[in-house]
């Protein structure tokens, strides 16, 4: 066969090639680095959370530490005051600065000025008490540490309360607490019943350390957040690997090989996952196709068989009409190799495209015969049209039966029903027929036909006295001594029936015909048949002359024309209406 379709296609693999050519990271590679990005961004985002907690936290303890500090502060601030020393209240606080968590402690008017720089606050007890118990600095400063109008200063000073506020604007961040002093009972002796609070305890504490602290929590979070990650990571690969990447694999690797063939490879099972599930169908999906692609095998060997021991020939076409298989007995039919057959074509099997594409066009389902003369073969051609179930055209297909033997029997059979089986001549069927041809010529073309009627004189004088064996040897010498009187190409000799015979001469005219006879008559008569001597009586009837217009009016003319030879004494012609 020229053609054996591959039942597993072979552009899979390279499609699959083509595949993971598009995707070059693996599934594997994929998965983990999408887990990662979760991983990376819950941790990332655990962190940053817990980070700015612990951040928050720092920064409370650091206000709890200091606030604690400033309840000292405050009480051994009074105690200082009380012992009306305004130098002492400054050399408190700068004692105070040497606290670790106090950067900066000063004591601040409501206006904003720092107190104990300048004598009006002593000038004003000194008013208030009507002595001048309080001694005025030799010199003053003015020192503005916030804007009369500060709103923190403002609402320390307005709230009564603890005010604190961060400032990292600057180089050097820091908390700032602004403490108001109340006007309690004690001071009031002093300082009059006017002010509720007569200035604020400022406390700065500086952020650095705080910051650092902070700084370092975010070092060691990132380092906990990056071991913490890596290991997720390794860990989520190495079970993505196990339970997700490897059994995709085993499947994905199935099925290539399933594609390239191996209809035989099958999935290990392990688990009960969905993995697992899907490996199982699959096998069984595979072992589905393997039983089928046997059964179609064994179907495809039958028809393998079928076609290559076919007497027929077969040659079928592809739906573009391409021959796709050739069987070797239409290799034989036609005489040619499968591969020049292929390279033809359909239209040139039989070296007449016009007819096989006429056949073609005409071939429906149950297809369209012809009758092919091909290297001295008659071949017989079924051409028929492949179709789908849907009506769509799979192809063409031609049967090529060879007829030749057929036709030879049906030639001789046809021979045999028209010719005599003892004189070899033909018979009264053939005549007939014949006649009735040469007749309808003759009178349609006017042209000239004569008949002559030859019956054997005394023919049953040799069956009595010699034997019907004998009569029928006298028969065939008479056939063939006729003959050979006769020309081939203008006259037919057939045998009438028992001993009368019938020639029928074309384009000769009565006379002619008369003088043939005449010839024929001598040449029995001259004959001997085992020693005997044998004659005949011819009639002869021309078609002009008789008038005759049907084949059985000329036989009628010359059967009378032979009555009267017989009459006439036998041995001899006569023609009918000329008077012989
Ligand atoms: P006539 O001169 O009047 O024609 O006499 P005849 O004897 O020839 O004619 P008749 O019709 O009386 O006899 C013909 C005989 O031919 C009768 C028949 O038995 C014999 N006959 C017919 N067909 C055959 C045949 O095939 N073989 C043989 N041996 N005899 C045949
Ligand atoms: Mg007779
Ligand atoms: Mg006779």
């Amino acid at each position: 066969m020229a053609a054996n379709p591959d039942p597993v296609p072979a552009q899979l693999p390279e499609f699959q090639a083509e595949a993971r050519a598009r995707h070059l990271l693996s599934i594997g590679t994929r998965l983990t680095l999408a887990i990662s990005l979760v991983i990376a961004l819950g941790f990332g985002g655990m962190v940053v959370f817990y980070t700015q907690q612990q951040e928050k936290n720092i920064l409370l303890q650091n206000e709890r530490a200091i606030n604690q500090v400033l309840g000292s502060i405050n009480q051994g601030l009074q105690s200082v005051m009380l012992t009306a020393s305004a130098d002492a209240v400054r050399l408190f606080a700068d004692n105070l600065k040497r606290v670790e968590e106090i950067d900066e402690i000063r004591i601040l008017r409501p206006n904003g000025l720092e107190a104990f720089r300048d004598n009006s606050t002593i000038r004003q007890v000194n008013d208030y008490r009507d002595t001048e118990d309080f001694k005025p600095r030799p010199r003053e400063e003015v020192n503005r540490i916030f804007a009369t109008d500060d709103e923190n200063l403002t609402h320390a000073i307005r709230s009564r309360q603890l005010t604190f506020f961060y400032d990292t604007q600057h180089d050097n961040p820091h908390l700032t607490f602004l403490l108001p002093i109340k006007n309690l009972a004690r001071c009031k002796r002093c300082h009059g019943r006017d002010q509720e609070v007569l200035g604020v305890l400022e406390v700065r504490s500086d952020l650095e350390s705080v910051r650092e602290q902070v700084r370092q929590t975010w070092r060691q979070s990132m380092l906990v957040l990056v071991i913490a990650v890596s290991a997720v990571i390794l860990i989520a690969a190495a079970v993505l690997r196990r339970f997700i990447v490897r059994p995709i694999r085993q499947v994905s690797h199935a099925m290539s090989r399933i594609a390239s063939g191996d209809l035989e490879h099958r999935i290990p099972l392990i688990g009960r996952d969905e993995l697992s599930r899907l490996a199982q169908s699959f096998n069984t999906l595979a072992q589905e196709l393997q039983q089928r692609h046997a059964g179609f095998k064994a179907e495809h060997n039958k028809l393998a068989t079928i076609l290559m021991g076919a007497d027929e020939g077969i040659v079928v076409t592809d739906g573009a009409g391409r021959i796709v298989l050739v069987n070797p007995a239409a290799e034989s039919l036609l005489g040619k190799p499968a591969p020049r057959i292929v390279a033809e074509g359909l239209l040139q099997l039989f070296d007449a495209p016009a007819r096989i594409e006429s056949a073609l066009q005409n071939a429906g389902f149950v297809g369209a015969k012809d009758i092919f003369v091909y290297r001295h073969r008659h071949l017989a051609v079924y051409a028929s049209t492949l179709r789908r179930q849907d009506g769509g055209m799979l192809g063409h297909a031609v049967l090529i039966r060879n007829m030749t033997e057929a036709k030879r029997l049906e030639q001789s059979l046809r021979e045999l029903s028209n010719t005599d089986a003892l004189t070899g001549l033909a018979n009264r069927r053939a005549l007939d027929e014949t006649l009735k041809q040469e007749c309808g010529l003759a009178l349609e073309q006017d042209r000239d036909l004569a008949v002559l009627m030859l019956d054997i004189d005394h023919f049953k004088n040799f069956n009595d006295k010699h034997g019907h064996a004998q009569g029928d040897r006298v028969l065939r010498q008479f056939a063939l001594a006729a003959l050979s009187c006769v020309r081939a190409d203008l006259d037919t000799l057939c045998r009438y029936g028992g001993e009368e015979f019938t020639l029928i001469c074309r384009d000769t005219p009565r006379e002619g015909a008369t003088l043939l006879a005449e010839r024929i008559r001598a040449c029995i008569e001259g004959m001997r048949v085992d020693g005997l001597r044998v004659t005949t009586s011819i009639g002869v009837a021309g078609l002009r002359e008789s008038g005759a217009t049907r084949p059985d009016e000329l036989i009628e003319q010359a059967d009378a024309a032979l009555y009267a030879a017989k009459h006439g004494g036998r041995n001899r012609v006569v023609a009918a209406g000329s008077g012989t």
